[in-house]
């Protein structure tokens, strides 16, 4: 088994503080298409194929690609995604319908609209980010939440938690902060204190086993969004 990356370029609808692509979306190419395909075609069975950008969910081809996944005997999909254009039903069918494989990985990064959409840099994402969410699991696709801890959400992991479990989604992952693309920046501002915050982290995943909501903690040297997460995410 292996995880074969699906790269769909840095293009997102998101503008995060902690985005470890950073600018690249302003230099680096668009996405691949043919590459994409190319990944695809190669995968074997009990691969997992992970589609990142970037954010994917703006790259058109995105459904023929899921469909040619779900072609391959025995290979599964995992989108690592801002899931902003789910809240809308008729795309979150879309790709229902592309893949009966399709697991997704989506960033957050707070328990209220004023915290995630500080984060994002974007009004009105956290709404989106949420119904998308909800339009997935009634849909059928598995949900992971990802969520980078900063200085500015760490007081409010317990509250991500019943965030997530309310949301329906399957699995929680706390990401490290690295010092990677626009985070690189600004991390004195946006670093949480690891003493302070320890101790919210373990009650996070308290929280987690009351509600039955698996919840892993990444280890420094794990990367962020975009970054992958391991149990979640690709690797890069
Ligand atoms: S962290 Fe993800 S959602 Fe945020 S800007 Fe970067 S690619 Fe977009």
């Amino acid at each position: 088994m292996a995880r074969r990356t699906v790269f769909l370029g840095f293009s997102c609808n998101n503008r995060c503080i902690v985005c470890a692509q950073g600018d690249l979306r302003a230099s680096a190419p668009l996405a691949s298409i043919e590459e994409a395909s190319r990944t695809i075609d190669a995968a074997e069975p009990g691969d997992v194929l992970c589609f990142v950008g970037g954010e994917p969910t703006l790259v058109g081809e995105l459904p023929d690609l899921l469909r040619r996944a779900a072609d391959r005997p025995s290979v599964s999909a995992l989108l690592q995604t801002n899931g902003r254009r789910l809240a809308y039903p008729a795309y979150a069918d879309v790709l229902a319908q592309a893949s009966r494989q399709l697991s997704l990985d989506v960033s957050l990064f707070g328990s209220s609209a004023a915290m995630h959409d500080y984060h994002t840099s974007s009004p009105g994402s956290f709404a989106q980010t949420a119904r998308g969410i909800q339009n997935a699991r009634a849909r059928g696709m598995p949900v992971g939440v990802s969520v980078v801890v900063t200085r500015s959400n760490f007081r409010h992991l317990v509250e991500v938690v019943r965030l997530v479990r309310a949301l329906g989604a399957d699995a929680l992952r706390l990401a490290h902060l690295e010092p990677l693309g626009s985070a690189r920046a600004s991390l004195l501002r946006i670093s949480p204190n690891e003493e302070l915050a320890r101790p919210v982290l373990e009650a996070a995943a308290t929280e987690g086993r009351r509600l039955g909501v698996q919840v892993t903690v990444g280890e420094p040297g794990e990367p962020g969004p975009r970054g992958r997460f391991a149990g979640l995410g690709p690797t890069a």
